[in-house]
């Protein structure tokens, strides 16, 4: 069976070909997102067609940010990138241009579809995926199922509440997970610190996470900066194992880059915190990378 997987992102669009739940060939293209995702369609559906090299579709997974309807594959929501998704027949687009039915995902399930199926995940009952970058996306597999929920929210788990009273989040609440530590609220976050002028940080040409953690050990505000967000995903990771009973939490997502000086103070955190009287919850890195929402969105396309 081969499936056009599809993985958009803020910053680029990810292309696979998917085939015996391997990334069989890929491609990748800059997401220019400021001018939509309509005018994106062309360039995408070209780059497929010359992966697939006249080869039939069986299938297109579309993994996405934002909220989505999957039974009437819509995208219901998405943030401030990629405004006009929402009126956009995807299905449609699939259909006339391979004849090949269309899944649509939200790109955090999509992922940790992938880490279930493939990775960090195989062969476990109950899973949560964090995936810590840009923004933050939570996904769950409770009882051998992936939760969608009844409009497609349960993915956006990055939204719930870790400080009340917090910083206004693009979503409409306060105090999010995402507005709290992620690489899109962290410069704010730096630049709202009178130290931030004398901070190894102004420096920096790039303001993200692997900065702070690089500049954790000499620089104040870097540090605290480290502490909090380590304290925000503690907080969240905390959360998501009391909803959801998982036997294992992948994290995932750029800022899993840091390795051990994010896992460990989680692992810590998850161990002196989380009401786990069975055990312990496993934490694991994430396993297929880039790849993960790729084979993910195909797992899925490939479902009857
Ligand atoms: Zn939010």
């Amino acid at each position: 069976m081969l499936t056009a997987a599809i993985d958009l992102g803020g910053t680029r669009i990810k292309l696979g070909l998917v085939e015996d739940g391997a990334v069989a060939a890929r491609d990748l293209l800059p997401s220019d997102s400021a001018a939509g995702l309509a005018a994106r369609l062309p360039a995408v559906a070209k780059a497929l067609d010359r992966l697939r090299a006249g080869r039939a579709l069986d299938a297109v997974g579309f993994a996405t940010p934002g909220i989505v309807d999957r039974r009437a594959r819509r995208i219901t929501a998405i943030n401030a990138k990629w405004a006009d998704a929402p009126g956009l027949d995807l299905a449609q687009w699939a259909h006339a241009r391979w004849g090949a039915p269309l899944t649509l995902a939200n790109d955090a399930l999509a992922a940790l579809a992938g880490e279930w199926r493939h990775g960090a995940a195989a062969g476990c009952d109950g899973a949560v995926m964090l995936t810590l970058g840009t923004g933050i996306g939570a996904a769950a597999v409770v009882d051998g199922r992936l939760l969608h929920g009844s409009h497609g929210q349960a993915a956006i788990a990055g939204h719930l509440t870790v400080q009340v009273d917090g910083r206004p989040c693009s979503c409409g609440n306060r105090g999010c997970a995402e507005a709290e530590a992620s690489t899109s609220a962290l410069p704010a976050l730096a630049r709202a610190d009178a130290r931030f002028a004398a901070s190894a940080l102004a420096a920096e040409a790039v303001l993200d996470y692997a900065a702070v953690f690089r500049l954790a050990g000499a620089d104040p505000l870097a540090r605290d900066l480290r502490a909090r967000a380590l304290a925000v995903w503690s907080a969240l990771a905390v959360s998501l194992v009391h909803a959801y009973d998982p036997a294992v939490l992948v994290v995932g997502g750029g800022i899993a880059a840091a390795g051990d000086g994010l896992l460990a103070p989680l692992r810590r955190h998850l161990d002196a915190h989380a009401w786990t009287p069975w055990g312990r919850v496993a934490v694991r890195p994430a396993a297929l990378g880039d790849d993960a929402a790729l084979l993910g969105i195909a797992a899925l396309a490939q479902e009857p």
